[in-house]
């Protein structure tokens, strides 16, 4: 039988064996702290969410979206960190929203601090 949603994450968790570790794409990184703030569609409270990287974790920077029923949503700060390594720059700052336009309508919106420790 096939179902959507769990071959959508089937897929998710194959980009991220893809991706490889953190040591090898960018040895030079000592730590990534993505300090973030969840702003869920009809929903009045905003959740706060830290994700750290060290250089065992998989270098994937795809964040999914709050929604449930969101299969091909989510956030890619995957160019923003790429950019932010290329300059050494330590922090940025910014806004996403979900990369999905499908219904539900309880997509999330992020607003994120990244902050890169170099070795
Ligand atoms: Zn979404």
């Amino acid at each position: 039988m096939y179902n959507r949603s769990n071959h959508a994450r089937m897929e998710k968790i194959q980009e991220k064996l893809d991706a490889g570790f953190m040591s090898k794409h960018y040895p030079e990184v000592e730590s990534i702290v993505i300090d973030m703030m969840y702003n869920q569609r009809g929903i009045a409270k905003p959740i706060h969410r830290i994700i750290n990287f060290s250089p065992g974790s998989y270098a994937f920077f795809k964040i999914d979206c709050l929604s449930r029923d969101c299969d091909d949503g989510g956030f890619d700060l995957s160019h923003v960190i790429n950019g932010m390594i290329r300059n050494h720059k330590e922090t940025a700052t910014g806004e996403l929203t979900c990369e999905s336009d499908q219904p539900p309508n309880d997509h999330s919106d992020i607003e994120y601090d990244i902050q890169i420790k170099f070795s």
